[in-house]
């Protein structure tokens, strides 16, 4: 999971074609209302990505998956490998 900083973003939208699991929104979308606060609070902690890794192993198993925010979030960053 990775998280954008709504007030950081500058809303040109590239991103949300170009994410294979289609898991971003823009923050006007009225489905994105629960997600601007999670994103806002962990963009300022956890590390910023600066380098582009493969998808893990085990990314598909997730896509798609309902509820899965509530059964595997965890506010630890990821370790990035
Ligand atoms: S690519 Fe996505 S996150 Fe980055 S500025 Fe554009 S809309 Fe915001």
């Amino acid at each position: 999971m990775l998280v954008i900083h709504p007030e950081q973003c500058i809303d040109c939208a590239v991103c949300v074609p170009a994410c294979p699991a289609e898991a971003i929104i823009p923050d006007t979308d009225a489905q994105a209302g629960a997600w601007l606060p999670l994103n806002r609070d962990y963009s300022l902690r956890w590390p910023n990505i600066r380098l582009k890794k493969p998808p893990l192993a085990d990314a598909d198993t997730y896509k798609g998956m309902p509820d899965k925010l509530r059964q595997f979030f965890t506010p630890q960053a990821g370790s990035g490998t």
